[in-house]
């Protein structure tokens, strides 16, 4: 673990973290429980309390998550290599993506740090009244194996430009690179405490963090079923800020005049990146019916044509799925789906054969809105494809889902292309285009998939308490 600044064995485990690019056992785990848990708050809230870094002045904050950027830089291969090796993500994705998100989210909240401003309104006759925000306090933070480091720098650095101290405990499955990244974070200056790292198991310290009295809030980015969970802990204990990112089942809506050789390069690639574990995976095509069949071959054409392998191998796109155990589940899914009466026209129902969790791409027609293919996030390599005649018909379709975070509309008519994103239910709408955006705007979801995004200056400024002073002239 990652403790007062460096490193803590806290109570042994002894739970292997096994690599899923070929089961062999990379360490031995820890196991935070719940007094390692009370100690990594009480001595967050005396880091906060001592105001080394909530009362640093917003420049200073801000030159050391620049800093921690520039370390990240340097230190990149060996990050992307530990992501690589614990959560089974290709070298060349681990590289371009995870640790450049971690350096562009620490650059970006580094730089605006001190350039935001206070209120004052005008108007007020007779007195002077401020609106000012301030950090929140202690804060804990939860996260995913499937993007470990882009998720957590996202909340991280913005609560940390806003002055809190954290409590992260990141997947039991991808502990390793966070943990790198806090002792990165020390040396970049980061004073001790304030960033602390638990590794431990979801069910015991991640359900302690929920129910925990003195963490004043809680970001969560995991699985709907866990978070809300989370949300009745919360209010439960002491009524605990929570902001949740969570699943989703991204509809992408490709009507009949779209660029469809650009549409099948991001639908392939949507399903496939990461294995399919991305909470945007385009894990819904609605297309139009007239140009369903043409669509389903571009895509399936462009899947098979990725190249399935060691993650450590740089011409690898598809990696293994990060454990034995979610594999079987994301096989379940498909069993489910060919029981239902989907038709399978790509991929396999069972897995690859040789060491590590390693699944062809599955590619279903015919599915039905009702169907739990069209319905339930699979999380995997899964692609459903169902079809519809009008536009009404396509936006009721798309919103048919308990989910609301991507989204994608694919049209060379920008009427349409207006008219439909307006009526999507979600958090983001991505049009001729998939996960497109940058710092700059926010990322998260609506209905089950939670609420309070994360990245841009609405990511901080919710990490911050208002607080209004009425001075009396
Ligand atoms: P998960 O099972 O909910 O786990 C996420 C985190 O929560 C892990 O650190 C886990 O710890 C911890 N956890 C597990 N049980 C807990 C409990 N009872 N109380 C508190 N914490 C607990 O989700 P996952 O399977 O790792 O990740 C996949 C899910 O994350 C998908 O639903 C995906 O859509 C969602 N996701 C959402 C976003 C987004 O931005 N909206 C991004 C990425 C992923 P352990 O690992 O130790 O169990």
């Amino acid at each position: 673990m990652w403790i007062d600044g460096g490193h803590h064995t806290g109570p042994i485990g002894g739970r292997p973290l096994i690599s899923p690019r070929d089961g062999s056992v990379l360490t031995t785990l820890a196991a935070a429980d719940t007094r390692t848990l009370d100690h990594a708050v009480a001595s967050a809230r005396a880091a906060f309390e001592r105001g080394t870094w909530s009362r640093a002045t917003a420049r200073q904050r801000g030159r050391v998550l620049r800093l921690w950027a520039d370390l990240v830089e340097a230190e990149r291969e060996t990050l992307a290599l530990l992501i690589s090796l614990e959560m089974g993500k290709p070298i060349s994705a681990a590289l371009d993506v995870e640790t450049r998100a971690a350096v562009s989210s620490l650059r970006w909240y580094g730089e605006i740090a001190d350039k935001l401003m206070d209120e004052s309104p005008r108007g007020v006759d007779g007195a002077l009244a401020l609106v000012t925000r301030e950090p929140i306090g202690v804060l804990g933070m939860i996260t995913p194996w499937n993007m470990p480091i882009t998720l957590l720098t996202w909340k991280l650095a913005a609560a940390l430009a806003a002055g809190n101290s954290l409590v992260v405990k990141p997947a039991d499955q991808s502990p390793l690179s966070t943990l790198f990244l806090a002792e990165l974070g020390t040396r970049a200056g980061l004073p001790d405490s304030v960033l602390q790292v638990l590794v431990g198991r979801g069910s015991v310290v991640g359900a302690a963090m929920g129910r925990h009295p003195d963490l004043d809030g809680l970001s969560f980015t995991g699985s709907t079923a866990v978070g809300k969970g989370l949300l009745s802990d919360a209010g439960a204990s002491n009524a605990k800020q929570l902001w949740l990112e969570l699943g989703g089942k991204t509809p992408v809506v490709v009507l009949p005049d779209a660029d469809m050789d650009a549409a099948a390069d991001a639908i392939a690639w949507g399903i496939t990146f990461n294995s399919g574990q991305l909470c945007t995976a385009t894990s819904r095509l609605i297309v139009h019916e007239s140009v369903q069949e043409q669509l389903t071959v571009l895509v399936v054409d462009r899947i098979r044509a990725k190249v399935i392998g060691d993650p450590l191998e740089s011409s690898t796109e598809i990696g293994p799925l990060a454990s034995s155990t979610h594999r079987s589940d994301v096989l379940a899914h498909i069993e489910r789906g060919l029981d239902d009466g989907a038709v399978l026209v790509s991929g396999s129902a069972d897995p690859l054969n040789g060491p590590g969790w390693f699944l062809e791409p599955v590619v279903f027609t015919h599915v039905q809105p009702q169907m739990a293919l069209a319905q339930d996030e699979i999380f995997g390599p899964v692609l459903s494809i169902l079809s519809f005649r009008d536009t009404e018909q396509a936006i009721a379709l798309a919103n048919d889902s308990v989910y609301g975070l991507g989204s994608s509309v694919w049209t060379r008519d920008i009427s349409q292309a207006v008219k439909i994103s307006r009526c999507l239910d979600a958090g983001m709408v991505w049009v001729n285009c998939f996960e497109e955006g940058d710092m700059t705007v926010p990322f998260g979801g609506r209905k089950q998939s939670g609420h309070g995004a994360d990245k841009s200056i609405h990511g901080l400024e919710k990490f911050t308490n208002l607080k209004t002073t009425w001075i009396q002239l």
